[in-house]
C-alpha cells in the first residue's frame, strides 16, 4: 500500500505556544496542550508512536566544587551529515552539590498511522509572526 508521502513531515505552529510542531499531532510535545480536532474524526485509535531514542543523564556538581554553567544543544543531522537544525534549550548554571537531569525524547510515527490522522480544525500558522 503508498501513502501520499507530500503530507508526511507536514508541520504548523501550536496554537498556544507557537513552537513548530508536525501537522499530525494532537497534542503538543511542547507545551502539553491538547490541539483541537475536528470531533467527527477523531480515530478511535491512538496514533502509534515508537520511541527509537531516549537519551537521559544527570549533570552532578561535587559539594565542594565551584560550581558550573551548562548549555544543552540538540543538533539534527542528515544521512548525508547536513546539519538540518541545531537548537540551545537551555542554559544554565550548577551551583556546588546541584545536579540537573538532560532528557532527549525522539517519538516517530509510521506513515501508515500519519495518513489515518485527522485534520486540526485550525490552519497552520505556517509564515505568520517570528
Ligand atoms: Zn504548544
Amino acid at each position: 500500500m503508498r501513502f501520499a508521502q507530500s503530507s508526511l513531515g507536514a508541520t504548523r505552529s501550536c496554537p498556544h505556544c507557537r513552537t513548530t510542531i508536525l501537522q499530525s499531532s494532537t497534542t503538543c510535545p511542547a507545551c502539553r496542550h491538547v490541539l483541537r480536532i475536528s470531533a467527527a474524526k477523531v480515530p478511535s485509535k491512538p496514533l502509534a508512536s515508537m520511541e527509537p531514542l531516549r537519551l537521559e543523564a544527570t549533570v552532578r556538581q561535587p559539594e565542594g566544587g565551584g560550581g558550573c554553567e551548562y548549555c544543552l544543544t540538540v543538533v539534527v543531522t542528515s544521512d548525508r551529515g547536513e546539519e538540518l537544525t541545531r537548537q540551545v534549550i537551555s542554559v544554565g548554571s550548577l551551583r556546588p552539590a546541584e545536579a540537573r537531569t538532560f532528557a532527549v525524547v525522539v517519538e516517530a510515527f509510521s506513515a501508515e498511522a500519519v495518513q489515518g490522522r485527522p485534520l486540526l480544525e485550525e490552519p497552520a500558522a505556517g509564515l505568520a509572526g517570528s
